[in-house]
């Protein structure tokens, strides 16, 4: 095959993942195509942020535009138990006052707008409307990807191409390496309202995650601008989908009927669009690099929405593999080793947020209880919870957890590139 590259790095997909890795291949001077399936400005969920955000947005050149935004600001996460009952907030600021414990609540289609455009003035290229097909291999190397135009077809030849197609994971699907998450199952619907209620000062753009009055599952609650709030709940399927009716809006309006933390917050809301429904999102890929691929943010996986850690990790490894792929390109080394070397990092990370993921689902634990009994582990949890993972002392925590509930080691949640 003749596959002369045509650039440094494709990337399939412009969401925040392939706008990250684009703008920093594009910032060490690497010449980078972006292909983006749809025109944006388009809909997408996944509005709340995690402060430790902050730093990859530094990074990006970011920071001003972020602050110029009408975004509101988000500066703690409150839970309220099954009987209504609102718990202190967890505010970020607590533990540092620093401008990178706070962060944004964004609306999906106009932020991921901007860091494509953030993208492009750093200098990548980016085509949108364009479907990628497939990924093309010249044996075992990715080479290329072949785009749908009209109704024919276009091949493209770069060194590394990066998925970052978010939850179509182009690459994990054609190798045939996507597996559901064994341990959550769930669906969510949303909508968005105006005139919900909102707290005051400081508390006004927080994170709400509202458990449902039998634990059949929770609704978040994000504060957007122009006084739009983003309602979704998340249950299993068996329980939201099975033998529901086909509006998912009925069902959504049921639950919150029996909800009486979400019901009192929307006494003044009017719902201002459709419900939306989504399935099957938790799921993961069996490698995260390959030689001359790299898979980032969804299109490696996406573990669950409840502590909104999803952009966070779609920045963070778009951040990591644009750094392997720009020194590999350096040390013309475009091996799965080179390209997948940040994956340890990544991975014990998204092993912290696992952790708590599972505690919150697990029926017989309570962290009002464990809070009140290890008060020295509150640090651990904040610092969870604003995306401080990519350490080893929040682990600490999940020792103590260990003697109430089973929980994962992070050594189970290992992936075979190392292998490859
Ligand atoms: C119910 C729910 C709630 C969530 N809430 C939050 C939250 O509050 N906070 C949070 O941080 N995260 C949240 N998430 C997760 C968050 O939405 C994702 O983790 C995040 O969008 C991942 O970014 P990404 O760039 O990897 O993928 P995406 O943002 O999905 O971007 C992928 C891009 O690839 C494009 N694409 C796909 N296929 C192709 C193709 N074949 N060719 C070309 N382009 C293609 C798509 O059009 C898209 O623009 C939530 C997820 C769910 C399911």
């Amino acid at each position: 095959m003749n596959h002369k590259p045509e650039y440094d790095c494709v990337i399939i997909g412009g969401g925040p993942a392939g706008a990250t890795a684009a703008t920093i291949l594009a910032q060490h001077s690497r010449s980078v195509m972006v292909l983006e399936q749809s025109s944006f400005p388009r809909p997408h969920i996944g509005e709340s942020l995690m402060p430790q955000t902050y730093w990859t947005f530094k990074r990006l050149g970011m920071i001003e535009k972020l602050e110029a935004s009408d975004f509101p600001r988000k500066e703690s996460v409150q839970f309220v138990s099954t009987s209504g009952k609102d718990s202190q907030p967890f505010y970020f600021t607590d533990r540092d006052s620093s401008p990178c414990s706070t962060t944004w609540q964004v609306e999906r289609d106009a932020f991921d707008r901007m860091m494509l455009d953030n993208a492009i003035e750093k200098g990548a290229q980016v085509r949108e409307g364009v479907r990628v097909k497939e990924v093309l291999f010249d044996d075992a190397k990715a080479v290329g990807v072949r785009i749908a135009i009209g109704a024919g077809v276009e091949d493209i030849f770069a060194k590394v191409i990066v998925d970052a197609s978010g939850m179509n994971s182009v690459l994990a699907k054609q190798l045939k390496m996507r597996r559901p998450d064994p341990a959550f199952k769930n669906a969510a619907i949303y909508a968005y309202y105006k005139g919900a209620y909102r707290d005051e000062g400081r508390n006004s753009g927080a994170t709400i995650i509202i458990h449902m009055p039998k634990r059949d599952g929770w609704f978040w609650y994000i504060p957007l601008c122009n006084d739009v709030t983003s309602i979704g709940v998340v249950a299993p399927p068996s329980y939201l989908c099975t033998g529901r009716g086909h509006d998912p809006l009925a069902t959504l309006d049921e639950e919150i009927a029996k909800c009486p933390g979400v019901l009192r917050r929307l006494e003044k809301a009017e719902r201002v669009t459709k419900g939306f429904v989504t399935t099957d999102f938790s799921y993961r890929a069996d490698k995260m690099a390959g030689d001359g691929w790299v898979l980032i943010g969804d299109a490696f996986g996406f573990m669950d929405p409840v502590y909104s850690s999803g952009i966070m990790l779609a920045l963070k490894s778009g951040e990591l593999a644009a750094d392997a792929i720009h020194q590999g390109l350096e040390q013309q080394d475009l091996s799965a080793k080179q390209l997948g070397c940040f994956e340890p990092e990544l991975l014990h990370g998204m092993s912290m947020i696992r952790q708590l993921v599972e505690a919150f689902y697990n029926r017989d634990f309570s962290f009002g209880k464990f809070m009140k009994e290890f008060p020295q582990h509150r640090d651990h949890l904040v610092r969870i919870l604003i995306g401080d993972v990519f350490n080893n002392e929040v682990a600490q925590m999940f020792d103590t957890m260990r003697q109430w509930i089973t929980l994962p080691q992070p050594s189970d949640l290992q992936t075979g590139t190392e292998n490859t």
